[in-house]
Formats: C-alpha cells, sequence, structure tokens
C-alpha cells in the first residue's frame, strides 16, 4: 500500500551499490527506516532531500512483514540547509537527529514529538541554538514520560522551587540541599522557574530574548541526563555539545556549592 505523510529525515546510510537506508519520522506513521533504491543516481526522485534534518513530504510502500519500507520519494518541503552551518549548528541538528533516532520507538505515531521536532527546527538558528537544544532537550524528556517533579524533593517532598534542587546521574528526580547525593549537580531556582516556563509556552516565546551556551546550562545538563540515563546510553552527540558549550563560555557559570 502506497503511503504518504510529512517527516523528517533523521540518518541515511549505503547499501549495495546505489541504495540507501534512511531513518526518517513521520507525523503520521512515527519512526520508519525504508531503502531508497537507486537514490544515490537519482536527483529527480531524492534530490536535496537526504540531508539529516530535511523534511519532506514521504511517499512509500508499506509492504506486509517487512521491517523496511520501500521509498519511492522524498519532496523537500524545508532543508536545514536554509541557514548556514557551521560546527555548532551541524552539532545541535546531529542531536535532535540522535535523540529522535534513539528515544522513539518505530513504528509508534507521536505526532507532539513530530510538531517538537519541526518546531525547534525552525528555531535552530546561530542566535537561538542553545534555546533550541534546551527547549527540545526538556520536552524530549517530558513527551517519553521521564520527566521527575520539577517542584518537591524525591525524598521529603519539601519545595525546592525558592532553593534550587540537585540531581545525580544514578538516581531519579530532584533532591533539596539536605538530602542531595554527593557530586550532585546542582539546578538553579531560576532555572526551575524557566523549565515551568518552557513547558508551558511555545518555544517562540523565548526567541525575543538572547541565549548564549551559559544560560540556563544547568537546565539543559539535567534534561540531558534525564535522557542518558532513560537510553541506557552516552548521547555521542551531547557530548560534543558539552566540549562546544565549555569552548565558548566566556565566563564560568554561577553554580550553586554543596557545603
Ligand atoms: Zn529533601
Amino acid at each position: 500500500m502506497q503511503l504518504s505523510s510529512d517527516a523528517v529525515i533523521l540518518r541515511v546510510w549505503p547499501v549495495n551499490e546505489a541504495d540507501l537506508i534512511v531513518s526518517f519520522l513521520t507525523r503520521d506513521f512515527g519512526k520508519l527506516k525504508g531503502v531508497a533504491k537507486s537514490a544515490l543516481k537519482s536527483r529527480r526522485r531524492f534530490g536535496g532531500a537526504l540531508e539529516m534534518m530535511t523534511e519532506v513530504k514521504a511517499t512509500f510502500v508499506d509492504r506486509p512483514r517487512q521491517e523496511l519500507v520501500r521509498i519511492d520519494h522524498f519532496e523537500l518541503i524545508a532543508s536545514p540547509l536554509r541557514a548556514p552551518v557551521n560546527y555548532a549548528r551541524m552539532t545541535a541538528l546531529s542531536f535532535f537527529a540522535e535523540v529522535t533516532e534513539q528515544a522513539l520507538p518505530d513504528r509508534n505515531p507521536e505526532e507532539l514529538a513530530f510538531r517538537l521536532l519541526t518546531t525547534v527546527l525552525d528555531h535552530a538558528t546561530a542566535d537561538h541554538l542553545w534555546l533550541s537544544i534546551t527547549y527540545f532537550s526538556l520536552w524530549m524528556t517530558r513527551l517519553m514520560g521521564w520527566l521527575p517533579d520539577l517542584n518537591t524533593c524525591t525524598v521529603c517532598t519539601a519545595s525546592v522551587l525558592d532553593s534550587g534542587a540537585w540531581f545525580h546521574p544514578s538516581a531519579d528526580g530532584l533532591r533539596c540541599h539536605q538530602h542531595a547525593m554527593p557530586t550532585s549537580a546542582s539546578l538553579l531556582p531560576e532555572s526551575l522557574r524557566l523549565a515551568q516556563q518552557m513547558l508551558r509556552c511555545p518555544i517562540a516565546e523565548f526567541a525575543a530574548q538572547p541565549w548564549s551556551a551559559q544560560r540556563a546550562a544547568d537546565l539543559r545538563r539535567f534534561a540531558i541526563q534525564a535522557l542518558e540515563r532513560h537510553l541506557e546510553r552516552r548521547l555521542r552527540t551531547a557530548e560534543a555539545l558539552r566540549r562546544l558549550s565549555t569552548s565558548v563560555a566566556t565566563a564560568s557559570p554561577s553554580r550553586m556549592r554543596l557545603s
């Protein structure tokens, strides 16, 4: 049966002579993998639409008992190359692709995740790269059901909103100062407030503000750590983002200390 859906290209790799395997997230059918026959030769069927994070209208055939769909063509809707691509932006786009591919199960329609990805792609320009990474990480954590309560300590249920919270890679949830585990990282009160706002508001509402790599770096670290903890693996691109944010840091971010 021939099907069609808006989709975003996640990953492409070669197979055989001129064929490609493509992993892509569709709006209507969830994440799929398919074969694009002779894709390297056919500009008519796939021209310019095989870059990671390209938004396309995908037409494909789903065959019974076949894991891979047969991709007939991709029609370009929006290319990530419409904005300048440097190493930082390429790393951010790769991060969106890696998280989406690792977190979402195959063939499980998840329209909110599709909308999150396409909205974040619209904002992933040089000025708002760190906003888009932070927003995407926080929202993916929530959509996957992995976001803990951001209001209270998981041990004593005391409010952490005014005092800030601590988190640790080996434990779920936030903790108050008294129950913080050794070597925990902190979340500042303003980052907790920002998280609540991000979970209520579209990303466009934050785009008027300047976003450096340091802004809400603790919240970004917290969300990425939650993703990695539940995926039970380190994200290759998250490590690249960590190095990038350190290298662009002009001043060290304010940190609370465990006394
Ligand atoms: Zn506590």
